[in-house]
């Protein structure tokens, strides 16, 4: 048999299974379409599952696809077996409903020993121990001695995932003789060892299996086959492992060179470059999918994937970063059967890169780390490290769980994975009440030990925007006595114009200079009474204890305040719109834009919206006082000011009011007046949780922004449509008028291209059954009057013929039989032939002799119609 490679293996496959009638749909996308169940697509039958359940209809009842899967569960597999991949590609063939066993054990082997050459003698097959229908396939008709094949229990072949379509399936196995190991001398499938290996499986999906553990059988029973092509690669050109097929070799000779590694050489390296080389596989197909890496889901798979693949690197000794080289290589050995990955290119490589470097920044801190804990244990003679650390390791320095355990595991140890689980939940739950305190994140552990010797902050931002103060300490991993030029670090004063980041508000930025010094000050936060600002020195020296002037960026704060006020608007505005149960659930209002989470259970109508918005803008044109009240909490509760739920407030609270709209409980820093908000603009509507929806919008030169980026738009399709702004709405129409007309056309090539294929499905059609010649087809789409024209042209090109064409056009059948004289003096009768067949699909109809038409109801029964009209033929 010839060494083919892969590429020249899928296109056989496809072309074979298109020659046989089937559609050849490309591969679906890795990522599952409305299937929660999955987390990536397994199988070449995963997504066409919605066909089999009849949730929609397939292109056609016989397709054949090359789809792209991935395994996670085999990722222990990889880089150890010679057959497992994470990510690889199914061959499969599939009939929804049309043939049935024979076809497609009779393709496949027609496929394998014809079309792949593969000797005859190097072939086994296996059923499912009771399956004798299939048991006779293979030995009667297709004609292969009886020892050369077995019967196998539940486990090798019967195919069900709990309830529902299942069935007894039949594998193909591929002998690569005694030089491999096999446990019995005479070795057959289901043996232990690398010497038969299944290559092709093949699923009757026959039964439906009940919540009582009946099976019934099905009316229609489909076809579902899996051939992975990597291992029929293997196959074919004789090599020992999946990492040998001729486009694996590409990727892998890539990782050698780049590590300066020799294959073959060392198991332990041998089993990283199988690992990177499978890794970068997954990684570029995924990302050119659409995922991107993360921290769950799928997402999480690709990220694991990616800095698993990053530390074997490590482990060849490469310094640098170097997977998105590797992309370059799949591209070339995949590209041209999947154009996703040379238009993603680039991207790929991006996304790659910047996920690697990440990695690497805190890899080898992290390794150093572990390393430290792994001597630690093998001194103290522990088995186990503490999920504790495993989680500071994940959470700290990027690394997934899996990979330290699996470099615990290279040293015999283990890691607590509940543990793990629980430092886990903890953090979740810390970041839920830390996002639900305002954002507050400490910025060391103890921080509140460093402070406790520090003077607490006066705040006099609210009346001023700059200040004389006092550095009363410096910090910089922890206290220091200076901070020189370029160093980053955080400023403590004695008091300060500075807003810190609290309520929703961002921090002011700014400056504090002295004649010595400038530092720019780019987040400010709080603890325990002490402003924190932090930023960088830009040129001087700081000292503990020097004066300077802090002064707030008043741009920044003045639009700040713009959204901040109209927050406070619009929280009134949707309780008017909406109702009373609107609740605030959050916001976040910096100078950009504000947002504003809040409770109410569906989306807002456009009709809703457009109110809020005009309520809004009113306040602004009515320019009211927005004036600050200091009060006590009772006073304010009785003044009727909106205190948020859940929120603790001390004895002394700020109330903020404009006018007489609006009244709340407020810690930030606003305008003086509404009309400084300028103008307000809601920008999106969206649901974040079941019950929370989020708003986010913009004011005052913010609007200003919104409407020029809508101008360029426009302009942007003018231009595309080669017209301007005052007539691009009458050209788009006449665009889509010309859009109709070639869709006609469009549609007539279709109807054309059809008949063509109908002359396909006609020549495949043509039997002789019982001494007559015959024409019996089942067609798809062919309306009645260009079936009558079919007819009438058969008629004319043959001399004896039956001819019976049955079409299903809209949940509807048509029938048509003709016959010549020579054939109805033998016996054949039309009227009465359609009569029957119809009668199968629900429906009625006769006629003559040499002519008759009829119609049926039930399309998925044309099938078995067709199977009759033979069958009378046949007993004449
Ligand atoms: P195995 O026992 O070897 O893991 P499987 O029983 O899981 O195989 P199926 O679920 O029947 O395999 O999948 C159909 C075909 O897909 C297999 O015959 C094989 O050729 C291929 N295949 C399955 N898993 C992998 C993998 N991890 N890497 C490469 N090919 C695979
Ligand atoms: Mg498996």
């Amino acid at each position: 048999m010839e060494k083919l490679g892969l590429n020249e293996i899928r296109k056989r496959f496809l072309d074979f299974f298109e020659s046989k009638g089937h559609y050849a749909g490309k591969s679906f996308s890795l990522v599952p379409k409305d299937d929660n169940s999955l987390l990536l697509i397994n199988a070449g039958m995963a997504p066409m599952k919605k066909f089999f359940t009849g949730a929609e209809t397939p292109p056609k009842e016989r397709m054949v696809t090359c789809q792209k899967c991935i395994r996670t569960g085999d990722i222990d597999n990889v880089g150890k077996t010679s057959r497992h991949a994470t990510f690889f590609e199914m061959l499969g063939n599939f009939s929804f409903g049309d043939y049935f066993k024979e076809a497609s054990l009779k393709w496949g082997w027609e496929f394998l020993t014809e079309v792949l050459e593969i000797p005859e003698d190097k072939l086994w097959a296996s059923v499912y121990l009771d399956d004798d229908e299939a048991y006779d396939i293979w030995v009667k008709t297709i004609g292969i001695p009886e020892d050369r094949i077995v019967r196998l229990g539940k486990d090798e072949n019967f195919w069900e995932i709990g309830t529902g379509p299942c069935g007894p399936c039949s594998e193909i196995h591929f002998d690569r003789g005694p030089e491999y190991y096999c446990e019995n001398e005479d070795c057959k499938p289901g043996d232990e060892g690398d010497r038969i290996i299944e290559i092709w499986n093949h699923v009757f999906t026959q039964f439906n299996k009940t919540e009582d553990g009946e099976y019934i059988p099905l009316a229609n029973p489909n076809i579902d086959t899996g051939m992975g092509l990597e291992r029929v690669a293997c196959v074919m050109q004789d090599v020992d492992s999946i990492f040998d097929v001729d486009t694996f070799k590409v990727i892998r000779e890539e990782v050698t060179n780049i590590s300066k590694k020799t294959y073959g050489a060392s198991e332990k390296d041998d089993i990283s470059i199988r690992i990177i080389t499978d890794h970068i596989r997954a990684v570029s197909f995924m990302i050119g999918d659409g995922v991107m890496p993360g921290n769950s889901g799928r997402d999480y798979v690709l990220r694991r994937l990616l800095r698993r693949a990053a530390r074997h690197g490590k482990l060849l000794g490469i310094e640098k970063s170097f997977l998105h080289l590797l992309v370059d290589k799949v591209v070339e050995v995949s590209g041209e059967h999947y154009p996703e990955l040379i238009e993603k290119q680039e991207y790929i490589k991006k996304i790659v890169s910047i996920e690697e470097e990440k990695f690497q920044e805190t890899i080898d801190q992290g390794m150093d780390l572990l390393d430290e804990f792994i001597a630690q244990m093998i001194e103290a003679k522990e088995k186990e490290l503490e999920g504790k650390i495993a989680f500071k390791l994940y959470d700290t320095y990027g690394f997934p769980f899996d990979l330290t355990k699996e470099i615990l595991e290279e040293k015999d140890l283990l890691v607590d994975e509940i543990g793990f689980n629980e430092a886990m939940t903890k953090q979740k739950e810390r970041a839920r009440a830390a996002r639900d305190a305002g954002g507050k994140v400490s910025w060391e552990d103890d921080s509140s030990e460093i402070l406790k010797n520090i003077a607490q902050t006066q705040f006099l931002g609210y009346d001023f925007n700059e200040s004389e103060s006092k550095i009363i300490a410096l910090m910089k991993d922890g206290l220091v006595d200076s901070l020189a030029e370029g160093e980053e670090g955080v400023l403590i004063l004695n008091q300060t114009p500075f807003y810190a980041e609290s309520g929703g508000q961002t921090a002011d930025i700014g400056r504090i200079t002295s004649d010595d010094f400038l530092f720019e000050v780019s987040n400010v936060t709080t603890e325990h009474g002490r402003f924190l600002h932090f930023g960088t020195v830009k040129n001087g020296l700081i000292n503990k204890g020097d004066h300077a002037m802090a002064k707030i960026d008043t741009h920044i704060r003045k639009k700040t305040a713009q959204n901040h006020t109209a927050t406070h608007l619009l929280h009134q505005a949707l309780k008017m719109v909406l109702g009373d149960h609107v609740k605030q659930a959050g916001s976040l209002v910096n100078s950009e834009n504000l947002r504003f989470d809040f409770s109410h259970y569906e989306g807002l109508t456009y009709k809703e919206l457009e109110a809020v918005e005009k309520i809004i803008n009113d306040q602004i044109l009515n320019a009211l006082p927005v004036e600050v009240i200091n009060t006590s909490i009772e006073e304010a509760k009785k003044l009727g000011a909106t205190a948020l739920f859940g929120e603790k407030y001390g004895n002394n609270v700020r109330v903020i009011k404009a006018g007489d709209f609006s009244m709340e409980l407020c810690g930030g820093t606003h305008l003086s007046n509404t009309a400084e908000v300028g103008l307000f603009r809601i920008v999106s509507e969206t649901a974040i949780a079941s019950g929370v929806r989020r708003i986010v919008a913009v004011t005052s030169t913010g609007v200003l922004e919104l409407l020029k980026s809508a101008e360029a738009k426009i302009n942007e399709i003018s231009d595309l449509v080669k017209s301007n702004p005052n007539d691009v709405v009458h050209k788009v129409e006449l665009l889509k008028n010309d859009m109709k007309v070639l869709e006609n056309e469009n549609d007539n090539l279709k109807r054309s291209l059809a008949k063509t294929n109908l002359d396909e499905v006609i020549n495949e059609s043509k039997f002789e059954i019982n001494g007559f010649n015959t024409i019996i087809a089942e067609l798809d789409q062919v309306d009645s009057e260009t079936l009558r024209e079919l007819g009438d042209n058969l008629m004319n090109e043959y001399e004896d013929m039956f001819i019976l064409l049955a079409s299903n056009m809209d949940s509807k059948v048509t029938f048509l039989a003709k016959a010549h004289e020579s054939l109805v003096k033998k016996g054949i009768h039309c009227g009465n032939i359609v009569r029957e067949v119809a009668k199968i699909t629900g429906g009625g109809g006769g006629g003559r002799p040499n002519m008759a038409q009829a119609g049926g109801k039930d399309t998925s029964k044309t099938h078995e119609a067709i199977k009759k009209a033979k069958e009378i033929i046949a007993s004449l």
